[in-house]
């Protein structure tokens, strides 16, 4: 392979190129073992190592305060849509939940499957081109949380701050947006995220949960599915997705050293305006969030037609561009720009979307 490709996956994602190499390197023995990390017993020393420098390193990285524990688990990002509501409802209790796209969406229905959940703001009438302002939604200071989507990764649509939620906990799936810039843990009860986009490989879920809301798992749940299970079991209380935790620990040493949070804030910020900048400043291009919603994770627009989309996606491949097709609920084209997507794919994609659009607009 001779041609350098723009990986534009919305997850699984690029990858800093660093971890993948020290990866490569480590992939037929980890220092000093003489084993692969792949071979390696989840209760071996080094592995219980690796998870734990992990959760430090998180720790170190969002300045986690210290009654909030962090957990590693399967399932993805969509088994937290029921495992919250199974932990943080309390008897006979209620939640509110926002939707603001596809995920938000199924967050919602299954978390109904749980318990009895309001539906406090939504944009989906507007086909989710934004969040709802704060005196939109409709909060219950009795619920016994409130859930958001802090990025939504196919319509590319981001919370700037947070909604006001008062005494009523936070919950937040971050997926597509975590630790892409500074982010205030203690405004959260819980947090949770995929890691294929930002933080890893596919196969591991982080979980940040403030430790007073662990009372309130029934003892009545499986296991599998209840927080304390995992927080007395260090993420290791049945066989741990080592491999992607591991990675997952790498990826978040690459954050720290490059500098942290808030430099990546002001690169991802960069980045996301260039790509804003050229779809505002071509005729072309139409951008698919309203301008102050826009996130700097996924960038989504439309061309004039279908057609030419699909064009766009072709040509785009073909010079090296990969992964730029929208979602197939949105169409159009899809930028996800996350922490190890490097500013020179998205100048390569700003000439490229100049050069479509005079050659076949
Ligand atoms: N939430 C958001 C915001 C997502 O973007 C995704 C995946 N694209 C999910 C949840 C579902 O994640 P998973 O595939 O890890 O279950």
């Amino acid at each position: 392979m001779t041609q350098k490709i723009y990986n534009f996956a919305a997850g699984p994602a690029v990858l800093p190129r660093p971890v993948l190499e020290e990866a490569q390197r480590d992939l037929l023995a980890l220092p000093e073992t003489g084993m692969s990390v792949l071979e390696m017993s989840h209760r071996s020393r080094t592995i219980e190592h690796i998870i734990q420098s992990a959760e430090e390193d998180i720790r170190k990285l969002a300045a986690i305060p210290d009654n909030y524990r962090i957990l590693f688990l399967q399932g993805g990002a969509s088994l937290q849509f029921s495992m919250v509501p199974m932990n943080l409802l309390l008897a006979g209790g209620k939640a509110d939940h926002i939707v603001t796209g596809g995920f938000a969406k199924l967050a919602f229905q299954d978390a109904q499957r749980v318990g009895q959940i309001n539906l406090a703001g939504s944009t989906e009438s507007e086909g989710f081109v934004r969040v709802p302002d704060q005196d939109e939604l409709v909060l219950d200071p009795a619920a016994d949380y409130l859930h958001l989507t802090t990025n939504n990764t196919i319509f590319g649509t981001e919370w700037k701050i947070e909604p006001q939620s008062g005494q009523v906990p936070l919950v937040a799936d971050a997926s597509s947006n975590i630790f892409s810039k500074p982010i205030d843990v203690s405004k959260y009860g819980l947090i949770y995220a995929g890691a294929q986009k930002n933080l890893g490989a596919a196969g591991v879920t982080l979980v940040i949960i403030r430790e007073d809301l662990l009372e309130r798992s029934p003892p009545s749940l499986p296991a599998m599915l209840n927080y304390n299970t995992h927080v007395k079991g260090n993420s290791a209380y049945n066989t741990p997705p080592v491999f992607a935790v591991y990675i997952l620990g790498l990826v978040i040493k690459w954050l720290i050293g490059q500098g942290g949070l808030g430099t990546m804030a002001q690169r991802n910020g960069e980045k996301a305006r260039l790509l804003y900048r050229a779809i505002d400043s071509l005729e072309f291009y139409r951008g698919h969030a309203l301008t102050p919603h826009r996130s700097n994770m996924n960038v989504t627009f439309r061309l004039p037609t279908e057609e030419l989309e699909a064009q766009f996606v072709k040509d785009a491949t073909e010079a090296g561009l990969a992964e730029l097709k929208g979602h197939r609920s949105v169409g159009g084209i899809r930028a996800s720009i996350y922490n190890a997507f490097p500013r020179e794919g998205v100048e390569a994609l700003v000439s490229f979307m100049q050069e479509f659009e005079r050659t076949r607009g």
